[in-house]
């Protein structure tokens, strides 16, 4: 594919993705990307990490203390590099990730003092995320006040579920006053269902499903290009366990934790988020490589029971589907380990999965084989490109009104 070369009309966009202590940015000029980068280690040991993508040079340099001590001080770099890159260019939009879109946002919105006061209720319900994704709200508009603002949320792609996979079997005014399945990570598999919607549109017309698996991680039912189920509910816990998440759990577990061993509702958050999942079951790290790396028992066991459940996750969103034609490995586990995903598809011919031990070892992006009923793909997500796209439709939209 040839990267795509701006013009001076094309817009110049903000990709921000906040996090509690991270900034990642990406610059566009219309299609053309000109800058991405990362501030890590805010407010403590600043570090950034940023490439210059037509001239293919890179920064990994520390940052002063005052120079990223807070998302907003940090916003002055993105905006250094766009002057060195792009001189004369200013910043006309800034498209956020924003984790949680509640009820009410299907798709990204321009965001106002009424929406932001909106989205903060949802703080509690994506407590690693969603706050620190308002604060770079917040800073981007203190930096770039004459820019339009927008939200793109990785609830959005979900909220046409079909009912049954919207709720849970609670009382009824539980689900009206927004306890619901969500779902998350929509804007990965929007970019992977409108990509293969490009190069393979039977695959994106037919039955889907979308293993995203990162540090967050979790698995997508599509069907003729809408998501109709997702492993993931009301927060970011549920499904598959992840890096530090512990992934499904019975509640019954989170009432003993209460009842029989004290833990308050912030032990508990702080259990379940930060020190489960991979991290907790292997008592090493939450990372996949190191996990990979070490000869372990505890390690061993920990990716055993990743594989496990994502398997068993396979035969229930192949269940909500109908039926399976396409499955997708993404996100940085389902990318670049070659072992989970051997795991994964071992002994799957039932499913109509004939996997290609050796497609799979060197990398290809289809690693069934040609006789396999399931197309099994590698595909890079992108979930900045999803959010450019995004903004840049509503930036026109804008632009063109009265
Ligand atoms: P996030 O959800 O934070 O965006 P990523 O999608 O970047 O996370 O995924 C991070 C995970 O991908 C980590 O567990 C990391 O170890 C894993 N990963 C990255 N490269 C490899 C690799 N070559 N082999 C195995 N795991 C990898």
């Amino acid at each position: 594919m040839t990267a795509a070369v701006s013009g001076k009309d094309d817009p110049t966009i903000l990709i921000l993705n906040a996090g509690s202590s991270s900034i990642k940015f990406d610059l566009y000029a219309g299609e053309e990307e000109l800058v991405r980068g990362q501030i890590e280690g805010l407010g403590a040991t600043p570090r950034l990490q940023a490439k210059v993508l037509r001239s293919g040079l890179s920064t990994d340099r520390p940052l002063s203390a005052d120079e990223a001590h807070d998302h907003q001080a940090a916003l002055a770099i993105p905006l250094k590099l766009l002057e060195e890159t792009a001189p004369g260019r200013t910043v006309q939009a800034v498209g956020h990730r924003v984790v949680h879109g509640g009820v009410d946002y299907a798709e990204p919105v321009v965001l106002d003092d009424a929406i932001l006061a909106h989205l903060k209720r949802f703080n509690p319900l994506a407590p690693l995320h969603q706050p620190h994704n308002l604060a770079g709200i917040l800073a981007a508009r203190q930096a770039f006040p004459d820019a339009l603002q927008v939200a793109c949320f990785d609830t959005a792609f979900h909220r046409r579920h079909p009912w049954v996979n919207d709720t849970f079997a609670l009382p009824r005014e539980f689900y009206d006053e927004g306890v619901r399945r969500y779902g998350f990570h929509g804007l990965s598999y929007e970019y992977i269902t409108e990509t293969l919607r490009e190069r393979m549109p039977e695959a994106a017309s037919g039955r889907l499903v979308v293993a995203h698996l990162g540090n967050g991680a979790s698995m997508c039912a599509i069907r003729e290009g809408r998501s109709i189920g997702s492993t993931m509910g009301f927060t970011a816990l549920d499904g598959l366990p992840m890096g530090t998440r512990c992934g499904q759990l019975d509640p019954g577990v989170v009432l003993y934790l209460m009842t029989e061993k004290g833990l308050s509702a912030n032990d508990i958050s702080d259990l379940l988020y930060k020190r489960s999942g991979l991290r907790g079951l292997s008592g090493l790290s939450h990372d996949m490589r190191e996990l990979e790396a070490s000869d372990t028992p505890e390690a061993r066991q920990a990716i055993d029971y990743f594989v496990f459940r994502i398997r068993r996750e396979l035969g229930a969103m192949a269940a909500v589907v109908g039926g399976l034609d396409t499955l997708v490995f993404t996100g940085g586990i389902g990318e670049n380990s070659t072992t989970v995903r051997a795991r994964v598809c071992e002994g799957l011919e039932w499913l109509g999965i004939r996997f290609d031990a050796g497609r799979n070892a060197a990398g290809e992006s289809l690693i069934s084989t040609n006789n396999s009923k399931v197309q099994v793909l590698v595909m890079r997500t992108n979930e900045e490109a999803m959010i450019r796209r995004h903004t840049a439709r509503l930036f026109g939209q804008a632009g063109a009104r009265p």
